[in-house]
């Protein structure tokens, strides 16, 4: 009877020991192949290609970027990518204007280029639709401020999540929405992916912020890429599965190394796929030398 009751106090510990690390390996995960089924169910044209342009600096030390580098000068590029289309353009992230850029700066006074932010903002104004990573102010600001937000509001796509952070608790004030300009936007609560456009899929990835989605984009060639905003500020982050270091965000950090391990396996799976960090500078630049990001903006019209 002793040994009974103790298989059983065993078996009991045992289970409930596999479901907390069931209960931890389940923080975030993605299904690529499921991923990759969404982006075709959309008809229509996939785009031909994407364009990176920065528009901003910010010079910080590695150690922020990847938890336990050397505290190295590392460039962050505030950026915006134009999804080509063979008949307009869409738009991942808005850019900021000085106002915003200042605040990131903290007193320090880091370089804004203001011709390439007016070639993100015309990039915004002629654009089809635009969809953000995540609603920090360096990727969200041009589509919330300045005379036009009402009118680039209508073609703007947002989460329920990225909305509701704006109008409770936003970065900074600057970005703050009202209830009147929030309902504006195009709102979108979806469960893991949605298929916003032909090839273009969001992938919900709460951490970095609670609003935070990466962007799977497969081109009419076949060649697949993976925009993921901030889930790491430096490649490194993905190669070293190492999270961020930076005292003044807030991160689900079970969340980002869930997200950063899956971004790490899929480099192996699949290493063909594009990855591509907001602000990884020196990555950015190489991914333009080999051909696989345009390094300009183009010029298109409504
Ligand atoms: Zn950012």
């Amino acid at each position: 009877m002793r040994t009974a009751t103790s298989l059983l106090i065993a078996c009991v510990l045992f289970l409930a020991g596999d479901r907390s690390a069931q209960a931890q390996t389940a923080a975030w995960r993605a299904d690529f192949a499921d991923i990759r089924h969404a982006a075709s169910i959309v008809p229509g044209r996939r785009p031909l290609r994407i364009n990176v342009l920065k528009f901003a600096e910010s010079r910080r030390t590695k150690n922020f970027s990847i938890k336990g580098a050397p505290a190295e000068p590392s460039v962050q590029a505030r950026t915006a990518f134009q999804v080509m289309y063979a008949d307009g353009h869409l738009m991942v992230d808005a850019g900021m204007d000085q106002q915003v850029h200042r605040f990131f700066g903290r007193g320090v006074d880091e370089p804004y280029n203001a011709q390439a932010a007016a070639q993100v903002e015309r990039a915004v104004s002629t654009a089809k639709a635009i969809i953000v990573t995540h609603e920090h102010g360096d990727h969200i600001a041009g589509v919330i401020r300045g005379p036009h937000a009402g009118e680039l509001a209508a073609k703007t796509i947002l989460t329920t999540s990225q909305v509701q952070t704006l109008l409770t608790s936003p970065q900074m004030p600057e970005i703050k929405l009202t209830e009147e300009m929030a309902a504006r936007y195009i709102t979108l609560a979806y469960d893991k992916y949605y298929p916003v456009a032909p090839g273009v899929v969001l992938i919900k990835a709460p951490g970095h912020t609670p609003g935070s989605q990466m962007v799977y984009v497969q081109l009419d060639s076949g060649r697949e890429y993976l925009l993921i905003g901030d889930v790491a500020w430096h490649m490194d982050g993905v190669r070293e599965m190492k999270i961020k270091d930076a005292p003044w965000i807030t991160e689900d950090q079970t969340a980002l190394a869930s997200q950063l391990r899956w971004l790490n396996e899929l480099t192996k799976t699949d290493p063909r796929v594009v990855i591509v960090a907001s602000h990884d500078d020196d990555e950015h630049a190489e991914l333009i030398r080999k051909g696989l990001l345009g390094g300009r903006f183009e010029d298109v019209r409504k």
